[in-house]
């Protein structure tokens, strides 16, 4: 009796407690301490903590991703140095670093001839194990090397023909992403997917089947034209079919931040900024409604060097290219991969996303390729071939 009364008395104080602890603010951003139903992955290709500040300043703009309440930093390298998006997918996807351009595995690559190590398990295939729907969604090709860091193991990453075929045959609900020229409606629907070219079309799709789309028009935002499909439309459409009682994982990637940064072409790249920050609001704001979701946002690596000039008082590119910076990391509704401008490695999130999704079995995961000495071989004499002639 006197027991049952004291752990009464003991509820009654934590709940207490809780309740002021409430009342000064602490439930303002909802901190889910562990397992969550949905994880919401979101990344901006390239994107540099200066392409979010430089889309900000010239558009005047404020961006909802300056908003979310645990900030941090993830270091990209991959084994090759500078990360390029397949590697940086990979480590991101299955939480081990891979050479540049492969995908989903450890390759060693001669002279575009490649031989795998071993094959590393995804963070879809883990969700997928578990019984949570998963989905893919980019304003890139399904083949760019994003998405194929999710849906696909290849050593390196121009196999589109190689990385589709794949992609048919792979356990995700939702691929969603531009026409590659490869994919096929009846190849598709061989393989029991709903195969959709336009906004309207995914949309009125059937969400209890699995949905490909190859997009005609753009997604990485509206260019006016009816066969365009924003990003932010499609990562709304894409949680409300995964949405679901035993929970999803989804990876959305804005990859013209990249693209447009290569090419040093700011105006553009801050209109791929502004689409990818609605798809962050779209995201967070299903967060808020549910509840037990996550959205984590980060970037594989940046792209420009961009830098904030203090002679001219402007943000500019430095370079073409991939750079090694640190790039951001932006959480909502967790605080244990970052607070307050900590610094994580891109393996990390990963990890973190298996663990948030209740994948209890071993993570990061491989599988040694045992034809590995062979494929070295004819890589080594492929290689030598292309060099004779
Ligand atoms: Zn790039």
């Amino acid at each position: 009796m006197m027991k049952r009364l004291r752990i009464k008395s003991t509820v009654a104080l934590l709940l207490a407690l809780s309740l002021i602890l409430c009342s000064f603010g602490f439930a303002q951003a909802i901190v889910i301490p562990q397992d969550v139903k949905n994880v919401i992955l979101m990344i901006g290709d390239g994107m540099g903590e200066n392409s979010i500040n430089w889309a900000s300043a010239a558009t005047g703009e404020k961006l909802f991703i300056d908003t979310m309440p645990y900030k941090g930093y993830s270091q990209t390298d991959s084994l090759s140095g500078t990360t390029d998006s397949a590697a940086g997918a990979t480590a991101l996807s299955c939480g081990y670093h891979a050479f540049n351009s492969n995908l989903g595995q450890c390759s060693i690559l001669i002279n575009g001839h490649g031989a795998n190590l071993c094959t590393y398990l995804n963070v879809c295939e883990a969700a997928q194990s578990i019984g949570k729907k998963t989905g893919v969604v980019t304003s890139d090709d399904n083949s760019g090397a994003t998405p194929s860091g999710f849906s696909a193991h290849t050593y390196k990453r121009e196999m589109p023909e190689e990385i589709t075929k794949q992609q048919m045959e792979c356990g995700l609900d939702i691929l969603w992403a531009k026409d590659n020229g490869v994919s096929s409606k009846a190849e598709a629907q061989k393989h029991g997917w709903q195969y959709c070219e336009t906004l309207a079309e995914i949309l009125a799709s059937d969400g209890s089947k699995k949905s490909f789309a190859a997009v005609q028009g753009d997604i990485c935002f509206d260019n006016d034209s009816d066969a365009d499909a924003p990003l932010s439309a499609l990562t709304s459409a894409a949680i409300e079919k995964l949405d679901n009682g035993k929970g999803f994982f989804l990876m959305v990637e804005g990859a013209h931040i990249d693209k447009y940064s290569h090419a040093n072409d700011s105006e553009n790249m801050f209109k791929a900024m502004l689409e990818f920050d609605k798809s962050i609001k779209a995201a967070v704001d299903f967060a808020k409604r549910d509840g037990n979701t996550i959205v984590i946002v980060t970037a594989d690596h940046e792209t420009g060097g961009i830098v904030f000039d203090s002679e001219t008082k402007s943000y500019k590119y430095t370079s073409g290219d991939h750079t090694n910076t640190d790039v951001p990391v932006r959480v909502f509704g967790s605080y244990d991969l970052v607070k307050n401008g900590e610094t994580v490695v891109n393996t990390d999130i990963a990890k973190f996303i298996a663990k948030k999704i209740g994948y209890t079995d071993t993570f990061p995961k491989f599988t040694l390729n045992f034809a590995f000495p062979a494929e070295l071989f004819s890589a080594l004499f492929a290689a030598l071939k292309d060099k004779i002639g």
